[in-house]
């Protein structure tokens, strides 16, 4: 295997890569918490960092591809490997179709989409983050998800750039083949929405961007929810029987509901806290760490399986 400094001598080598040793991943998420990665890059080009994996492969050292950071629990010590980021963010319009790089921010393919006259994006506005994320995770909000408009993802599969179309992507609800494969990185997308009002658009977005503002404040230290919300044909029989037919919204129960029933709202652990309005909201005060973090979502994890006999499962990714 490959020192850290030899393979810092080999990324440095390739064109258009920026490249760093030892760097806080804190900085690069949202949560403000995590130890450091060995070595750090960054790139706009897909040349560039399919070479960077290979070098990694080649030297034995483990990658990581991260995006905007807001989904992400980094561990308090770090990432032994190298932690990539894909900044190809070109966005283009051909009529209804649009095609995206997996580095530009989703609020920015929202804007664009709203602003071209065209309809299917505008309910997620306002969620943070970068498109190729937004897509692994099929990111949504207000009953839609990104999956409704995707045609086709660009990808790379450890040993060649391919494409999928939208029902290879294995797309339910926060899921996607690509969650299957983390190995996989995606590059692009392409996507089909329909003409319609752009002021009408605008408004439900500027709405919903609103009402998100009051719930997450754009400086909270945290990864929206944590938990996934669950589906009530799949909880197991008693489980369901304990839930209230006003607690169920378009056949889901918000793993909120659960969180109030085990007193979850206004815990805290550590600087680490659950919001005392929101029990799936989990922030960090400024000085948590990452353990706290995770025992606390341990702790809720544990209560709900004790009351109810479920597993929640997190939304939020782990690294290291
Ligand atoms: C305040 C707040 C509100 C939120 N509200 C919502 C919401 O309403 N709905 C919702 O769905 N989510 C929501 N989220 C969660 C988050 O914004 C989304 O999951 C978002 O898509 C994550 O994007 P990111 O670029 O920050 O990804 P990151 O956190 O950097 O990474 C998330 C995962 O994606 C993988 N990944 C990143 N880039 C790629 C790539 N190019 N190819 C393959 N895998 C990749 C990473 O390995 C990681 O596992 C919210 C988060 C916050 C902080």
């Amino acid at each position: 295997m490959a020192t850290t400094e030899e393979m810092h001598a080999h990324l440095a080598a390739i064109p258009n890569l920026a490249v760093s040793v030892d760097v806080p991943l804190a900085g690069y998420t949202r949560f403000g918490v995590g130890g450091p990665a060995d070595l750090y890059a960054e790139t706009s080009s897909e040349e560039a960092f399919l070479e960077a994996l290979d070098a990694a492969r080649a030297g034995g050292i483990a990658p990581m591809v991260i995006g905007g950071g807001t989904n992400l629990i980094v561990s308090d010590l770090g990432y032994r490997g190298l932690v990539l980021r894909y900044r190809g963010d070109d966005l283009r319009a051909e009529g209804k179709r649009v095609t995206v790089g997996a580095g530009a921010e989703l609020q920015r393919l929202v804007d664009f989409c709203i602003d071209h006259g065209l309809q299917g994006l505008e309910t997620l506005a306002g969620i943070p983050g970068w498109t190729g994320a937004a897509i692994y995770g099929n990111a949504g909000a207000y009953g839609h998800s990104i999956s409704e408009c995707v045609t086709q993802v660009r990808f790379f599969d450890g040993e060649r750039v391919r494409a999928l179309a939208n029902d290879e992507c294995r797309f339910t609800y926060r899921e996607s083949i690509f969650k299957q494969h983390k190995e996989w990185i995606i590059f692009a997308a392409a996507l089909t929405l329909e003409p319609a009002d752009r002021g009408a658009l605008r408004t439900i977005a500027d709405g919903i961007v609103q009402v998100r503002n009051e719930k997450f404040p754009v400086t909270m230290r945290c990864a929206g929810s944590i938990f996934k919300n669950l589906l009530l044909r799949e909880l197991p029989a008693g489980a369901a029987a304990m839930v209230p037919a006003d607690a169920v919204r378009e056949g889901k129960v918000p793993a909120a509901w659960f969180l109030e029933q085990v007193g979850a709202k206004g815990m805290q652990l550590g600087d680490i806290h659950v919001a005392s309005y929101h029990a799936n909201l989990l922030y960090n005060g400024g000085r948590g760490t990452a353990a706290e973090l995770r025992s606390l979502i341990q702790e809720l994890k544990a209560r709900v399986r004790a009351r109810f006999g479920l597993d929640l499962e997190e939304e939020v990714q782990y690294i290291g």
